[in-house]
Parts: C-alpha cells; sequence; structure tokens
C-alpha cells in the first residue's frame, strides 16, 4: 500500500482519500475473540460460528390449516352443489398424536393446523370449505394433492447451513436459533470504546454555560452510536487544551479496543492531540482525509487498539464516524457485511460543491418506487440541526463541482442496516 507515514507527514496538506483512509483502517482491524451468550441476549451481535441444522424443521408433515385430512382423490369432481361425503375417523390436534390414526379410503380425519398429517392422507381440505353432520362431512371442492400441507425439512433441512460466521444477528435469525434448539450462541466479544472530548469551551448537560462556553453535544451523539454498533461505550470525560490533561486521559483510555476523541486536530495552536499520539507511541497512520467535512481526522494504531482523533464539530464528528469508525467496530466483531447502501436519487434542489468527497445532509422520500433526496437546509458543519433532520448523506464525488435539481446523485442510507 503506498501510504507513507513518512510522506503524509512530510507534506503538511497531504490527505488520503476516503477509500483510501477506509482500507487503511480496516487493514489495522483484528477481530476480537468470542464468548458464549444466552440468545436472547444475541440481537445485534455476530456470530462467532456457522449454524448448521442437525435436524428437520419441521420434523414430519403437518398440516397448513383447520380442516381435513383426506385422500385428494376422494373430492375429484365434488362442489357445492355435488360435495363428496367422507366419514370422520377421528381428529388430530397441534401437538397430538398419530398413532393408529389413518385415513383410507372414503374417510376424513379432522386436522388443526400444526398438527401432523396421519398416514393415508395426501391433502387437508380447509373448514370453510366443508360441512360435518352425524359423522360424515361433505366437502365442497375438488382438492388437489398436498394441499394446505407442509412438507418436513420445508423450513430447514438437515445439514442446511442456515446462519453464517459474520451475520450480524437480527430478530428472524435468534427465531431460527430457537427453532435450533440453540440456548447459547458463540459470538465475538463487543469492543470496548473510551469516549473523550476536548475543549476548554465545552460544559457538561446541566452545567449553567458560563460565556463562550458550548455544550459538549459529541460525546453523546457518539455514545449513542458506539451503543447502536454494539461496542461498549465509556465516556471518560472532557479534557482542557493543555498537554498534561489530554494526557492524563488518554493514559487512562489505553486499556480499550477502541479510543474515540474529538477536537483538537486541526491546525490551532491548542489542538495536542497528534502530539499526545507520538508521545504515547500511538503510531499516526494520516492525519488528514479528502472528505467534506470532516477534513482534519487523526487515525493511529498501537497494538491491536485503534485511535480515531475525530474532527471537533458535530457534524463531521457524526458523519466521519459512520464511515470510518463505525466499520471498524462492525470488523472489531466479526461482522462480514459493513457497508450502507447506497442507492441513486433524483435530487430536489442545487448542490455545489467542492474537490473533496462530499457529504451533503438530505432527507429521501420515495415516490412511485423512485428515490428523491432533498438537502436539510445550514450544511456547515457546526449545523447538527440539518443532521438531525437528514435520513441519509448525499455522496458528491472528488470531481463533481455542481449538481442540478432533477439531476441523479448517490445517498448513503445511513439508518439502514449494513449490507455485504
Ligand atoms: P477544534 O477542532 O477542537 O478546534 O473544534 C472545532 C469546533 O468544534 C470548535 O468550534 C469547537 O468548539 C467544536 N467542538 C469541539 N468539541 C465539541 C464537542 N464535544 N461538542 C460540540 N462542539 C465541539
Ligand atoms: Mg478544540
Amino acid at each position: 500500500m503506498f501510504i507513507a507515514r513518512d510522506l503524509i507527514m512530510g507534506n503538511k496538506n497531504f490527505a488520503v482519500s476516503v477509500e483510501e483512509a477506509q482500507k487503511i483502517i480496516l487493514d489495522s482491524v483484528r477481530p476480537l475473540d468470542y464468548e458464549s451468550i444466552s440468545i436472547i441476549e444475541a440481537s445485534r451481535r455476530v456470530l462467532y460460528e456457522d449454524i448448521v441444522s442437525d435436524i428437520m424443521i419441521p420434523p414430519m408433515d403437518d398440516s397448513a390449516m383447520d380442516g381435513y385430512a383426506i385422500i385428494a382423490d376422494d373430492t375429484k369432481g365434488a362442489t357445492k352443489e355435488k360435495p363428496v361425503s367422507l366419514k370422520v375417523t377421528g381428529e388430530i390436534q397441534a401437538g397430538g398424536s398419530i398413532v393408529g390414526k389413518k385415513v383410507s379410503k372414503g374417510t376424513a380425519i379432522r386436522i388443526m393446523t400444526g398438527a401432523p398429517i396421519p398416514e393415508g392422507a395426501d391433502s387437508v381440505v380447509r373448514f370453510e370449505d366443508t360441512k360435518e353432520e352425524a359423522g360424515y362431512v361433505k366437502i365442497f371442492c375438488d382438492t388437489a394433492k398436498y394441499n394446505n400441507y407442509r412438507f418436513a425439512g420445508e423450513n430447514i433441512k438437515k445439514e442446511d447451513r442456515v446462519l453464517c460466521k459474520g451475520d450480524r444477528l437480527r430478530s428472524a435469525d435468534i427465531g431460527v436459533l430457537a427453532s435450533l434448539n440453540y440456548d447459547t450462541v458463540r459470538v465475538y466479544k463487543q469492543p470496548t470504546v473510551a469516549i473523550i472530548s476536548t475543549g476548554d469551551e465545552l460544559a457538561r448537560v446541566g452545567e449553567t454555560l458560563q460565556a463562550g462556553q458550548i455544550r459538549n453535544v459529541n460525546a453523546y451523539t457518539l455514545y449513542s452510536e458506539v451503543k447502536r454498533y454494539s461496542g461498549i461505550p465509556d465516556y471518560l470525560g472532557i479534557a482542557k487544551d493543555t498537554l498534561k490533561d489530554m494526557k492524563e486521559i488518554f493514559l487512562k483510555a489505553l486499556k480499550y479496543d477502541v479510543v474515540i476523541s474529538t477536537g483538537g486536530v486541526s491546525a490551532g495552536r491548542y489542538d495536542f492531540v497528534k502530539e499526545i499520539y507520538s508521545d504515547l507511541n500511538i503510531e499516526i497512520q494520516f492525519e488528514r482525509v479528502n472528505i467534506k467535512p470532516g477534513r482534519p481526522f487523526v487515525f493511529g494504531k498501537k497494538d491491536n487498539k485503534l485511535f480515531f482523533g475525530l474532527p471537533g464539530n458535530p457534524v463531521p464528528t457524526l458523519t466521519s464516524f459512520i464511515q470510518f469508525v463505525r466499520p471498524a467496530l462492525l470488523r472489531l466483531m466479526g461482522a462480514t457485511r459493513i457497508q450502507k447502501p447506497i442507492v441513486n436519487a433524483f435530487l430536489e434542489g442545487d448542490i455545489r460543491s467542492i474537490r473533496a468527497y462530499h457529504l451533503v445532509r438530505g432527507y429521501f422520500t420515495v415516490k412511485n418506487n423512485e428515490f428523491y433526496v432533498l438537502p436539510t437546509g445550514n450544511q456547515k458543519p457546526s449545523v447538527l440541526r440539518s443532521m438531525s433532520d437528514a435520513n441519509c448523506l448525499i455522496v458528491v464525488p472528488e470531481d463533481v463541482t455542481k449538481v442540478k435539481a432533477g439531476e441523479k446523485v448517490a445517498i448513503q442510507l445511513i439508518d439502514h442496516d449494513e449490507i455485504g
């Protein structure tokens, strides 16, 4: 890979591309170990093992309807006016036994949804198409073979690989695990994530704002994002803009799998994060990305630990988290699918851009099965409101400087699950 650190460090303005940055980050990830947990705790966790079925589901042929188990041939030509009459010889409930129960020519057995199909029967006619009287049932329709009939193993066969190592478990997956009688399951451990805010100007939520202070917003958005991607966040507090304060807090952070800090990475006089990295032997991999917003962005590693120095402004904090930190967290947990889907949408409104991978906050709607997207207002990096109003990011590539209303743009569906 042609990203020599010396070259980057040598040229003060060198910025890696978004793709390069993502690659460098993912190449630095060593997935974590595994643990066994109860399946009821396993939602959104990532499987450490393939799940291969050792049973058939359903285990035997069963009925998909409440009705009568019959021989299809017996109903040939049956209509409402000219029903066929069959002798009812018994009943089978869901969970009931079929021992000693058999359907032979001219007979039927009452059967409930989920009950096993008795010997001899090859079809089920639903109650609505029948009428039972004095031990006989009138069948009002010509019924095909295997009507309302569920075959053994049609849901899952023996040896089917139903879930794969690297899948992030969703509700249906947890249900499938239950159906296969998994009580516990092996999943990757969750990364521990330290969150650090930097800046003399920051006040906690609940504190009275002094002149010149602003709220510490980033710690909250990041905490929420880390939880969303199944990391274990730990907020370490606000570091003042002094080398001493920053070093103290970063020293505490060294035991976590991932350290995310915000602010202090641009060219200001009090932007000390990079200096702290060097001091603590955290190897800086790059310090600028050609992305807007969020150009100053330091990524470092030490042993297997990852250090993300995100920009201070609340929007690039979040958009850079989505582009760079989120995939790393998912990879740490062994997830194979880490891409947010990108689809085309018709732009409603104009966009002026600069020569950077430009992320514009937008709100997409779907009309007549087509995507449309409207930018959500003020796009300054400090305006988190327009991010809160957004449900996607419009991706304007580096070589495009203007997009007009009605043209197609790519949008990243940030609220959608990851795809492979
Ligand atoms: P910096 O890179 O530290 O100069 O920060 C860039 C901008 O982001 C400044 O206007 C900061 O006040 C703002 N900022 C930094 N950290 C936070 C934070 N935790 N919450 C909200 N705004 C922040
Ligand atoms: Mg600052």
